[in-house]
């Protein structure tokens, strides 16, 4: 690890991790844009992920939904999830950002991640938009409806739909307040999410990027780390002395 990154990360107080997609692809969940092994490569991202899709074909989005949250469930927090955990431990000030819906964070035991794009364990209706709480273990195989009558559609956030505002609200104040912003596996194109490390690095935050390919973020960062988040993360936090990082019983 590059010294002045280890002294940053020794000095930091208010720090910030941001992920996307390729934090989890280690774990197996393809990410969004790389073409070959995307899921969306398969699917036109508007037939399955929009209000329109929904709104003419429920039964086919509510499948797709329940296809990808099982695959998200039968893979594992790989070891990058559980270094940003660990160090997280360390800094008690510091709030994980990420625009993914896996919900492999949690399970490897970060704790109030702000999940800008919202989760694939949870229910809202589609009609009033109220909370429906947790995806049922043992899902219909028709789409469930809400006490309104309206259908209950899986709590993320679709192309055209507004982030949740307080959640965005949280993760902007974190990232202006942050004095090191570490961006991880994304490749920041997805607006109003990729303005967050811009936002950082405007008020005054040392931004590194984890990616193994160059990507438009690469430009502004002060520190490129090229390589996968799965063995970049566990280096840093080793070389900060934190003991187990990689703890497969933190994942159940
Ligand atoms: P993206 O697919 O646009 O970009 C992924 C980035 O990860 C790329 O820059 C790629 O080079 C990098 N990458 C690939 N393997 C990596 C590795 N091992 N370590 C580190 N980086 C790696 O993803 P995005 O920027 O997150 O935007 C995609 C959108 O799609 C997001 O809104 C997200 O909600 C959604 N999405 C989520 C999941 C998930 O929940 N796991 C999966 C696919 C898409
Ligand atoms: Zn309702």
């Amino acid at each position: 690890m590059p010294a002045a990154l280890i002294d940053r990360l020794r000095q930091a107080r208010r720090v910030v991790f941001f992920t996307g997609a390729g934090v989890s692809a280690e774990s197996g969940i393809p990410t969004f844009r790389e073409a070959q092994t995307g899921l969306w490569a398969r699917f036109r991202p508007e037939e399955l992920a929009s209000p329109e899709a929904f709104r003419e074909s429920p039964q086919r989005v509510w499948d797709w939904y329940a296809w990808r949250r099982s695959a998200c469930l039968a893979a594992r927090p790989n070891p990058a999830h559980h270094a940003i955990a660990a160090l997280q431990r360390q800094w008690p000030d510091s709030v994980l950002i990420t625009q993914n819906v896996d919900g492999l964070h949690r399970r490897a035991g970060s704790v109030e991640p702000l999940e800008l794009h919202g989760t694939l364990h949870r229910l809202a209706c589609f009609a009033c938009g109220r909370d429906a709480g947790d995806w049922p273990e043992n899902p219909p195989p028709s789409v469930p409806r809400c006490a309104c009558g309206g259908q209950l559609r899986p709590a993320v956030v679709w192309f055209g739909e507004a982030l949740p505002a307080a959640t965005l609200r949280r993760a902007v104040e974190a990232s202006e307040a942050a004095d090191l912003f570490v961006s991880i596996g994304t490749s920041a194109q997805v607006y109003p999410a990729a303005e967050l490390p811009l936002l950082a690095r405007r008020q005054g935050a040392w931004l590194v990027e984890v990616n193994p390919q160059p990507a438009p973020l690469s430009a502004l960062a002060d520190l490129c780390l090229h390589g996968a988040a799965g063995e970049v993360l566990p280096a840093l936090a080793a070389s900060l002395d934190l003991g187990c990082v990689d703890s497969p019983g933190a994942s159940l």
